[in-house]
């Protein structure tokens, strides 16, 4: 495996869970065309969802954006939106269950829908684990402070646990994070934000979310 990356949420600005009429024809869609393949029973329900793209079943994500990139030894988050909720559970089978984790989480920027899923990462709440927090952004830690401040959560970010280092990376400078050799990117949005070279054993995968391609020249 040189690098994986694995979309937790790729939604913009809000959480968009599947509306009842979408679940309602995705229904009738799937019971169609079990039908149709001439199942009969509830003994075929699972070999046939088993074999369906996993989309077809489950649909697409509704949560906003957090990206997980893993090499055999490293992993790097990108972006706390809703999605980092799901990854906090995954992560709990690990030693972040036991506070035993080391969690490098990456902020392109400071839109909400890009942090709405850290108050809720199970991780952040179980002493002993270490997390690393990146940003170009020199406002990352008043950032959390007021994500975290009431009246908006009710535990403050002093308490929350977990240990917090906060990092901040240069533009455009090669940085380290385990075998992964990232470099921000100044993108076109609004706010500042930036896109992630990642590069691991000459193989590159570039993050560039929110960007609009109207403002660089
Ligand atoms: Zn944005």
């Amino acid at each position: 495996m040189a690098m994986r990356v694995t979309f937790w949420g790729v939604r913009g600005s809000l959480p968009s869970p599947t509306a009842p009429q979408a679940l309602t024809t995705r229904t009738r869609d799937l019971l169609q065309a079990f039908f149709a393949a001439g199942h009969r029973g509830a003994a075929d329900i699972d070999r046939f969802l088993g074999a369906l793209p996993p989309h077809q079943v489950g649909g697409y994500g509704g949560n906003t954006l957090c990206l997980e990139v893993q090499t055999e030894t490293q992993q790097v988050i990108i972006d706390a939106g809703s999605g980092l909720r799901l990854l906090g559970y995954d992560l709990l089978k690990g030693p972040c269950g036991r506070g035993q984790g080391e969690v490098h989480l990456l902020f392109t920027h400071f839109h909400w829908d890009h942090l709405i899923g850290l108050p809720f990462f199970s991780p952040l709440f179980i002493p002993g684990n270490q997390i690393h927090l990146y940003a170009v952004e020199p406002d990352l830690p008043e950032v959390l402070r007021t994500l975290f401040r009431k009246p908006n959560f009710p535990v403050p970010l002093e308490r929350i646990g977990a240990t917090l280092a906060y990092h901040r990376l240069p533009p455009r400078q090669p940085a380290q994070i385990g075998d992964l050799t990232v470099t921000p990117y100044r993108l076109d949005h609004p706010d500042p934000c930036w896109g992630y070279r990642f590069e691991h054993q000459g193989k590159v995968f570039s993050h560039c979310a929110d960007t609009e391609c109207t403002r660089m020249s």
